[in-house]
């Protein structure tokens, strides 16, 4: 048994067995074979790593006719790596004596010699893992071929563990099979986790070589509340965890039992508890929890889970089942935000240097209007059929902002021209999620109808923490005083100039913040459907003048710590069982 920790992004207890799979979804089954069989596997694993020293040679010849010596020189580790005799012998053990095919017999002993590279502390050693993971695909490739698992229909129940998942895996994952996943990288706000929370399965993320410890097969419990993972549990952990996922699903039901009640303060102050949409399927689900409106859909989902760019078809007919599916209740719908961690770089022809602060979102759409308006036109075209917003996100200057407007009423004039109907009055809002524009909140608010306050990227931002980076996840805190003065300042903003503001960062999902935002002066809270019930509970056990005094309170704080320790200590005073 092995317990490890990492950053429990989404919450629920997970047991099942491991599926291991790489950025290509390449597969490693556990199978075993009878005894009779035994030596036509070891006979495979001796020609893959033959075949496998072949191509090694060959490549290294190429190497260093092209490159020299010295670079070519890696493939002598790749080689010796194959020959060695302590990986040999294990790679027959596990064969002979536990009756393993050859692939999950290569696969185990690999993990167990990138996990001893790891713990070692001479840099050289340590980051050879790498190669030692590169050699593991190259024999796998032999032995098992480029099979690749159908992510979306599995026909068991599985939990994933992989180094990093990419959103366009993540959405195609068959939500029936898979029970949990955890991976080697991530922190609480990358999009894997975002979409992992959005579908109710519990992930932990972060977890540095999870992928070098487990092997396909193995039993896994995952705990997405206390961001752990227990590799072959005892049949204790086994026992408790059950228990422990028993009554989080007790908590669910229960808190279930507030859908239909409003989210209202006991002093009457009505607040609307709104659902972070990335696909309208997921709609019905969160109309499910409680949720008044979608407060965010991420339109960007519809390019990463398809191999072509849409079309303004393929967009209108997204937004149109998402009217139905609302039945009259607000969409707002937000523009492309491709970039950064939302697009692999992999997928651009020049990858960026540092694409956070690169040419994404609407840079992006403003750097390709033909891109833009196909959207924008399925948007105005869409306007018709309920009641559409529309929302700007990662504004930064003014000039972004006035151009993406011109863009759009260019748009409506197109579709008129054509007699075409759509909604001219339609709600323009921007994404505050950019220190520039929180900083000067009082001018962009008076160009628009709305403002969405994205904490994820103002975190981001602000404090200069890469929101996916789990070495840095320490530092990615809401409860900072510089994030919370921007936010204050963003509202009190909206206020000021009599329009509309929400918070669709993941901090309005957390019930820690819930109070604070609430005194603060926010009355839109949009997250993930999951996290509806809890929040509401929270707003139904407080009165709004207390909600103000917490308020007053944390920002006269100086440090994140003191601020997370009082909010909790105030959240716990309403519900005992809280964290
Ligand atoms: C945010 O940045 O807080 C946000 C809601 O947008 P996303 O997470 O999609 O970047
Ligand atoms: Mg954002």
């Amino acid at each position: 048994m092995e317990i490890k920790k990492g950053i429990g992004v989404s919450p629920g207890v997970a047991i099942s067995t491991a599926l291991m799979i790489d950025t290509e979804d390449l597969v490693i089954p556990r199978r075993q074979v009878p005894e009779t069989e035994l030596k036509a596997e070891l006979d495979r694993f001796r020609e893959a790593a033959a075949s496998s020293t072949q191509d090694l040679k060959a490549l290294r010849e190429t190497v260093a006719s092209q490159h020299g010596n010295d670079i070519a020189a890696i493939f002598d580790f790749h080689m010796g790596l194959l020959r060695d005799p302590t990986l040999v012998s294990q790679v027959t053990q596990e064969i002979n004596k536990n009756h393993f095919a050859a692939e999950y017999a290569v696969s185990v002993a690999m993990r167990r010699l990138a996990s001893s590279f790891q713990q070692m502390s001479d840099r050289f050693f340590s980051e050879r893992v790498k190669d030692i993971h590169d050699i593991e695909k190259r024999l796998l490739q032999k032995l098992i071929g480029k099979r690749h698992e159908d992510l979306a229909r599995l026909d068991r129940d599985v939990i994933i563990i992989a180094h990093d998942l990419l959103p366009s895996q993540t959405v195609l994952l068959d939500k029936r099979r898979v029970k949990g996943f955890a991976t080697d990288v991530g922190g609480r706000t990358s999009h894997t986790a975002i979409v992992a929370r959005a579908m109710g399965i519990p992930a932990v993320v972060g977890l540095g070589n999870i992928t070098s410890e487990v092997s396909g097969g193995d039993t896994v419990i995952i705990d997405g509340n206390r961001g752990v993972v227990i590799i072959d549990p005892d049949e204790q952990q086994l026992v408790e965890n059950r228990e422990f996922g028993q009554r989080l699903i007790r908590m669910e039901t229960e808190l279930g039992k507030l859908r239909d009640l409003p989210a209202q303060t006991l002093d009457g102050c009505r607040v609307s508890v709104q659902a972070n949409i990335e696909f309208p399927g997921e709609i019905d689900d969160a109309l499910g929890r409680g949720a008044e409106a979608i407060g965010l859909y991420r339109t960007e989902f519809l390019y990463l889970a398809s191999e072509h760019e849409p079309s303004e078809e393929d967009h209108y007919r997204a937004y149109a089942d998402a009217l139905r599916r609302l039945g009259g209740r607000p969409l707002v719908i937000r523009t492309l935000d491709l970039g950064a961690d939302k697009y692999t770089q992999a997928k651009q022809a020049n990858p960026e240097r540092n694409p956070f602060l690169g040419d994404r979102s609407i840079r992006m759409c403003l750097h390709d209007i033909p891109m833009f308006k196909r959207q924008l036109r399925a948007i105005m075209r869409a306007s018709v059929l309920g009641d559409v917003r529309v929302m700007f996100p990662m504004i930064s200057t003014m000039l972004e902002l006035r151009q993406a407007t011109m863009i759009l009423r260019d748009v409506m004039e197109e579709l008129e021209d054509e007699g075409i109907e759509c909604r001219r009055d339609i709600s323009i809002g921007a994404m505050i999620e950019v220190p520039s524009a929180a900083i000067l909140a009082d001018q962009f608010a008076r160009e628009v109808s709305f403002f969405s306050i994205g904490t994820n990227d103002l975190i981001q931002y602000t404090l200069a923490v890469d929101r996916t980076n789990e070495r840095v996840a320490g530092l990615f805190s809401p409860a900072h005083p510089a994030v919370l003065k921007l936010i204050r300042d963003t509202i009190q903003a909206a206020d000021r100039a009599g329009i509309k503001c929400s918070v669709c960062g993941e901090m309005a999902g957390e019930p820690l913040y819930t109070l604070l935002l609430l005194g603060m002066g926010l009355r839109i809270f949009s997250m993930n459907g999951p996290d509806i019930p809890e929040v509401k509970k929270v707003i139904r056990s407080t009165t709004l003048e207390h909600a103000q005094q917490v308020a007053q309170q944390v920002m006269s704080y100086e440090s994140e710590r003191q601020v997370t320790h009082y909010l909790k200590e105030e959240t716990r005073k309403l519900l005992p069982d809280a964290f």
